[in-house]
């Protein structure tokens, strides 16, 4: 399958990757040159454009930072061409950005309009889920567009939910990642009080890792550096899920919880804690250093 391939950042790039490694033409693009030049070195065909990417495309798959940048790439704006008519009818876009469910049926009407499917698919894992090709899924779209994306989607995850209609994979999206940023901000909570109370911060993580506090991030993703060899903490909190990135995400499911008028009382709480650790210059940093917000300055 010819498949095009619009975001090469921290999920694109791996994404893009196992998609060539099994033997898809991929055509991958991305504004930045630095990713391009990455993935062309691991044999991955760069298009000049997003629209020169699309060309003979069957499936179209984005990975990009939000909302904004969604909506600017297919429909056009500020000067930018909408790809969305660069785009053969019978084409199936595949969005797995994570952003506004009213973004992706904003985008999902457009594409039915000009004759081409339309499916969220955001994912859970990962960069090394990216890398590793076991992301999760949470597909919003019609059962016909979800069977179509299968074969793809199983190249890239090891899990696939079918959450919904349009949106509603982006909706799972978010009440997962409000649960992980307020689970990383507890667990950060817990290994700094034991450290300053004496605790060696990799026992402790492992008492609680096989006890009633265990959690994703003890298990694969520690915020104490050294704990966890492969998690952003013990590489400076560089790579992985930036802190601007889950601040958007909580954003997003404090929107959601507003239109439906929900009680998020810690979900509002831990966005405001990872905005005040974003101002404090540790935006583009793994959100696991939120956990700098409970230590002591060196
Ligand atoms: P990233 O910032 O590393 O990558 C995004 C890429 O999109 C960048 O390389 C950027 O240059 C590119 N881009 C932006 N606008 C573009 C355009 N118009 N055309 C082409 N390229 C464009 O972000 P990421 O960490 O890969 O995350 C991507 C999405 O996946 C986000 O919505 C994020 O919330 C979500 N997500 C991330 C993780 C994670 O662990 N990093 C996990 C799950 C979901």
């Amino acid at each position: 399958m010819q498949i095009a391939f619009i975001g090469l950042g921290h999920m694109g790039g791996p994404m893009a990757l196992n998609l060539h490694k099994a033997g898809h033409v991929v055509h991958a693009f991305d504004l930045n040159e630095d990713v391009c030049d990455a993935l062309q070195a691991e044999g991955v065909t760069i298009a000049a454009s997003a629209i020169n990417a699309v060309q003979g495309a069957q499936v179209v798959i984005s990975m990009l930072p939000a909302s904004a940048h969604v909506e600017a790439l297919y429909l056009g704006r500020h000067g930018q061409d909408a790809l969305l008519p660069a785009i053969a009818r019978g084409t199936l876009i595949i969005d797995s950005s994570t952003i506004a469910a009213a973004t992706s049926q904003k985008v999902a009407q457009a594409a039915q309009n000009a004759g081409i499917g339309f499916i969220d698919a955001p994912v859970s894992g990962g960069v090394g889920g990216a890398v590793a090709g076991t992301l999760t899924f949470m597909v919003g779209g019609s059962d016909a567009d979800l069977e179509r994306a299968r074969p793809v989607l199983e190249k890239m995850g090891a899990n696939i939910f079918h959450a919904g209609a349009v949106g509603a994979g982006q909706t799972a999206k978010i009440c997962n990642n409000m649960l992980l940023g307020i689970l990383m901000i507890g667990t950060s909570e817990a290994i700094a009080l034991g450290v300053a109370n004496g605790l060696d911060p990799k026992v402790l993580s492992e008492i609680m890792r096989r006890s009633s506090g265990g959690n994703w991030a003890l298990e694969k993703y520690n915020p104490f550096p050294g704990v966890h060899e492969n998690a952003p903490a013990s590489k400076g909190y560089a790579g992985g899920f930036g802190t601007d990135l889950m601040l958007k995400d909580l954003g997003l499911a404090q929107e959601a919880a507003t239109a439906a008028r929900s009680a998020t009382p810690l979900g509002g709480l831990a966005r405001a804690l990872y905005a005040a650790h974003s101002l404090a210059g540790h935006g583009p940093e793994d959100f696991s250093s939120i956990i700098k917000l409970m230590q002591k300055k060196a």
